[in-house]
């Protein structure tokens, strides 16, 4: 009897068994591992909305904010949304959606307002201004780091009891940052800079799959890991980054590459991005107290 036939006289056998063993599989995947963390409520711009959801059962619920699809999670039975509110937004009344089979219900929250310090500095201007092929390069490369970053796949990787921190060093708390660069604003600063030796461990801080590896213009050496739903997290500047590929899946905890000071960078630190539904919000929101 070759393999095949054998395999063929094992598939009809277990034909019942086999969708039963992927029905329980996904159920305990949509339902029974959500026991983990949540981040900080913090309805601020570049803050977390964590919104519960009047939703029972064990499917994922939909939920929309600013027509992009939003992280769930079940914890003790009941769902919540994650909503990423980004940086740019203004205090003021807002509203997720939750897709119902009666049509979509408003959840009504309201975001106040955050002042995050700012920063002047006066730099010579071969530092700020771009050559043409460094513009090239960095329109090439911008893409598909936004790509990897702002993106929505109805995966589910379960979480974790707490979110790993992705390197030991001094934390700084300057997410939202505003730098003025010889008096004109730049981009706000989109994550957390941790200090650490070049060499330091840098590790996945969830379950997820490497959604992007790369020599960046601005980043330097930077992978970005999907957990699903929305949620991914970026690190860079990495001196060496570990021989990973885009797909391949990574756990909480499993290291990454090294803190470096590779791209556009003074010292080496690891920056850390945390991004839900294409917002980029404060990583402190997700460590522990
Ligand atoms: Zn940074």
């Amino acid at each position: 009897m070759s393999l095949s036939s054998g395999f063929y006289l094992y598939a009809s056998r277990y034909r019942l068994l086999i969708p039963a063993v992927i029905i329980v599989f996904s159920l305990f995947f949509a339902g029974g591992v959500y026991a983990g963390f949540t981040p900080e409520d913090s309805r601020v711009p570049g803050g977390v909305a964590v919104i519960k959801l009047p939703q029972k059962g064990d499917a994922p619920p939909h939920v929309f904010f600013q027509k992009k699809r939003v992280f769930t999670a079940k914890q003790d039975d009941t769902w919540y949304a994650w909503v990423g509110l980004p940086l740019s937004l203004k205090a003021g009344q807002y509203q997720a959606f939750w897709r119902t089979k009666d049509g979509d219900k408003p959840l009504d929250f309201k975001v106040t307002d955050k002042k995050y310090q700012e920063q002047r500095l006066t730099v010579k201007n071969k530092h700020v201004n771009l050559s043409t092929e460094q513009l090239q390069r960095v329109w090439r490369e911008t893409p598909e780091i936004r790509g990897a970053m702002d993106t929505f796949k109805p995966v589910i990787h379960p979480l974790p009891d707490a979110l790993v921190q992705p390197t030991e060093g001094r934390i700084s708390s300057s997410f939202g940052l505003r730098r003025v660069f010889n008096g004109k604003p730049r981009k706000p600063h989109s994550g957390m800079d941790i200090a650490a030796p070049t060499g330091t461990p840098v590790l996945s801080a969830l379950n997820g799959k490497v959604a992007a590896i790369g020599d960046y213009y601005f980043n330097g050496k930077t992978v970005i890991v999907d957990h699903g739903q929305g949620l991914t997290t970026l690190y860079c500047h990495l001196s060496e980054t570990e021989a990973l590929k885009v797909g391949d899946t990574v756990s909480a905890g499993d290291k990454l590459g090294e803190v470096g000071a590779t791209g556009r960078v003074t010292g080496p630190h690891l920056h850390w991005t945390v991004t839900l539904n294409g917002a980029r919000v404060d990583p402190a929101l997700f460590l522990e107290k």
